[in-house]
């Protein structure tokens, strides 16, 4: 069976056709190779998927999982790797070795049951597949020469896309796990519901993946991570099926939901998910607070986010972050600072917000007059744009051989300063020393009472071929100066293969022998995901 993939990219983010207006990429490419001190124009070609060398699959399908999968290349192709850049520089050089030998498209449980069965009778490793945006190896096959066993099914959920039912009373959806962002909110958009779970990556991922990831949402501060959203989960495992139904609120012993998220495809297969919906807010008001003192700012962040107002957006952009996404002149750092309500109007939070901010020398513009787009509205709306654009901005300068990145992290405030200072001083030099020339900016993405979870992003001069090592050097840099800081390896982009080093070393033994106990019980044969999250 060969499944039309539409227009997406094969190697990236999106559609082939990807909206970015050419004149302002242009011009955003032009500053940023001024700033870079270098003006030659360089181009990489992605290769033609009819000219990439794989293997053969390694093995055939009964007929009955034949008639929902397939091996074209393809469908093999666009299934080997995340959306990470070093996915994206491998695939677009053609260096894809390990492609999954067949991706399945089951249409109900029962077809997930099957795959699931013959995949433990034949030891054939299986890798759940929602949007394939992972950016930490989650998808990714094991290397074919390093694999104990004969192969590798990629379980692709997209046809379990279905709302089951939406309990308006309890305010919950029961939905197939295999759903997009934008589909999910189109189905409770007439109810007047939302999940109100916006990660950056919405358009190209699905709630199975959220849920296996424990990723985190694009609002600031209150439910912005999966978890409290997530009442109950369906998982199939080839022990059977765990299903805790919509019960999150049950006391009874440890939860159950709890391991299943976080547990990125190595547990089972998240089929369906009963989530927490919410009224869809009916009351914003927001604006752009300016600091000149980037320590100061840090600390309005911090009483904002122990204030008890839970903003919506609270994301304070460093000065060179802010110039580069339009917000501002890269004299100050920028607050983006919004609130809303389903049920009150928020107007008086907002000034309250305000007053906070001033505490700490933040300074808002004037309000404009009546009618009058304020220069605030048009800051905050080129940030929604950037945002959404990112990606594909992104993977257009990798092409014009930038390396490009981002990193995050989350940590205590009290440990917030030093692990900050460091982090950037490590990777400044590391950027220095692989590329020569390059630099990093920062935002605070996601703000809690007891800590945040800054984000961070790597622009520097590529040298052709050598561009994922130069990557490499830059992240393992940063990474090890954020565990020598205090900070988590990943506060949302999930442990994958990429982290799982240092996942091990953040939890411990005994935490992780308890894991290696669940996939014993529940996957024995080890099939389910191999070598992510856990080795
Ligand atoms: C441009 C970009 C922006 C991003 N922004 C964010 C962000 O704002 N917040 C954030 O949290 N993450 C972000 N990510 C990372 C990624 O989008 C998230 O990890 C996302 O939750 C993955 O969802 P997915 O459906 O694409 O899962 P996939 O990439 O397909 O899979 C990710 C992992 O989950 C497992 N999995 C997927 N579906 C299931 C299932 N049904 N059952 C069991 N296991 C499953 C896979 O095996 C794999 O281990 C971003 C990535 C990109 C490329």
């Amino acid at each position: 069976m060969t499944t039309a993939l539409g227009a997406r990219k094969w190697w990236g983010w999106g559609f082939e056709q990807d909206g970015v207006d050419p004149a302002a990429y242009e011009g955003l490419r032009a500053s940023l190779l001024h700033l870079l001190g270098d003006a030659r124009p360089r181009r990489i070609e992605p290769v033609d998927p009819a000219s990439v060398r794989i293997p053969s699959p390694r093995f055939g399908l009964p007929p009955a999982i034949a008639e929902f999968a397939s091996d074209d290349r393809l469908d093999r192709l666009s299934h080997a790797y995340g959306k990470a850049y070093v996915d994206v520089m491998r695939a677009v050089a053609g260096d894809v070795p390990n492609p999954p030998d067949w991706v399945a498209y089951p249409r109900d449980e029962a077809e997930v049951a099957a795959v699931i069965a013959f995949a433990e009778s034949e030891s054939i490793g299986l890798i759940p597949y929602g949007g394939g945006s992972s950016v930490v190896g989650g998808i990714e096959p094991p290397p074919c020469h390093e694999a104990d066993r004969p192969g590798v099914i990629t379980l692709d959920l997209r046809r379990l896309d279905r709302v089951l039912h939406v309990d308006r009373s309890s305010r919950l959806a029961e939905v197939e796990a295999g759903i997009f962002g934008p589909a999910l909110e189109a189905s409770l958009r007439p109810a007047g519901l939302t999940l109100r779970y916006f990660p950056q990556s919405f358009e190209f991922s699905t709630v199975g993946g959220w849920i296996a990831t424990r990723g985190s949402g694009h609002f600031a501060s209150g439910a912005t991570r999966i978890d409290p959203l997530v009442a109950g989960v369906r998982l199939m495992t080839p022990r059977g099926i765990l299903d805790t139904s919509e019960l999150g609120l049950s006391g009874a012993g440890p939860s159950a939901v709890g391991p299943i998220l976080g547990s990125e495809g190595s547990l089972g297969v998240v089929t369906r998910a009963w989530l927490r919906v919410r009224p869809e807010p009916t009351h914003r008001a927001s604006t752009v607070v300016q600091f000149a003192d980037e320590a100061a700012a840090i600390e309005a962040v911090r009483a904002l986010g122990q204030s008890g107002m839970e903003p919506a957006d609270c994301r304070l952009l460093s000065p060179l972050e802010a110039a580069l996404t339009g917000v501002g002149d890269g004299r100050s750092a920028e607050l983006l600072l919004g609130i809303e309500s389903h049920d009150r109007p928020v107007d008086h939070d907002l000034a309250r917000a305000i007053e906070i901010c001033a505490a700490f020398a933040g300074r808002t513009a004037p309000a404009p007059a009546r009618g009058d787009a304020s220069d605030t509205d048009a800051a905050a709306s080129r940030w929604r744009r950037w945002f959404v654009e990112a990606p594909y901005l992104r993977d257009r300068l990798a092409l014009d051989e930038l390396v490009v990145e981002t990193f995050e992290t989350a940590t205590t405030w009290h440990r917030f300063a030093e692990l900050h200072a460091a982090t950037l001083r490590a990777t400044q030099r590391a950027i220095v020393e692989a590329c020569g020339q390059g630099f990093v900016t920062w935002r605070l993405n996601n703000v809690y009472p007891d800590g945040v979870a800054p984000y961070y992003t790597v622009l520097a001069l590529g040298t052709a071929g050598r561009e994922i090592a130069q990557w490499t050097a830059i992240k393992a840099a940063a990474t090890e100066a954020i565990v020598a800081n205090g900070g988590t390896i990943t506060h949302h982009h999930a442990v994958g293969k990429t982290h799982r080093p240092w996942f091990e070393r953040e939890r411990g033994e005994v935490a992780v022998a308890a894991l290696r106990g669940m996939k014993a019980a529940l996957d024995p044969a080890g099939i389910m995901n191999p070598g992510t999250l856990l080795a």
